[in-house]
């Protein structure tokens, strides 16, 4: 399915969507747990701008960057944005384009129509944390065994310490 839809499409006081199936998220990249439901609203703001409102909400799992376990993760993002065609012949000048008198993020478009399967998947993509943890208390795995600490006790430390063999590979290495 593609999701795209003309300026001309929308109506003068604006149009609902909700798309039923999810083929537009990037279930190549984030992994969710169930549906992940979208909401979107397009209201024109001249011959050329149109104010996106959206929502999504689901669940999704990602992997713990310590002990690579999957955990789930929701989300609940809302955002706003304006879109707007940008026409090659007209002469931006610089307060166009900062500050503009909305103070929202504005997307330029390349023809007066939008991908809002695109829209959907940077919103889910913008929506990912930077580091993802399981938990603040996450022990990650161990290093030399590759056992999780979350979840059992290893003897690594222990016999590092202690054996005469790590002794023996610390003289080694001087
Ligand atoms: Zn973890
Ligand atoms: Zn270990």
């Amino acid at each position: 399915m593609h999701y795209s839809i003309s300026f001309s499409e929308i109506p003068e006081d604006g149009i609902h969507l909700k798309p039923r199936d999810l083929s537009w998220f990037p279930d190549d990249i984030v992994k969710r747990d169930g549906p992940v439901s979208a909401k979107l609203f397009f209201a024109k703001k001249g011959e050329s701008k149109i104010e996106v409102q959206g929502q999504l909400h689901g669940k999704l799992l990602l992997e713990c960057d310590r002990c690579l376990t999957e955990y789930p993760y929701p989300v609940d993002v809302s955002f706003q944005l304006i879109l707007e065609v940008n026409d090659p012949a007209r002469h931006w000048r610089v307060h166009d384009l900062v500050g503009s008198s909305t103070d929202l993020d504005t997307v330029l478009l390349d023809e007066p129509a939008i991908d809002f399967g695109d829209l959907l998947r940077q919103q889910i993509l913008l929506a990912l944390p930077e580091k993802k943890l399981c938990g603040d208390f996450c022990l990650g795995l161990c290093t030399t065994c590759g056992a999780s600490l979350n979840s059992e006790s290893c003897t690594c430390e222990l016999e590092k310490k202690d054996s005469p063999f790590a002794v023996l590979a610390k003289l080694k290495k001087k």
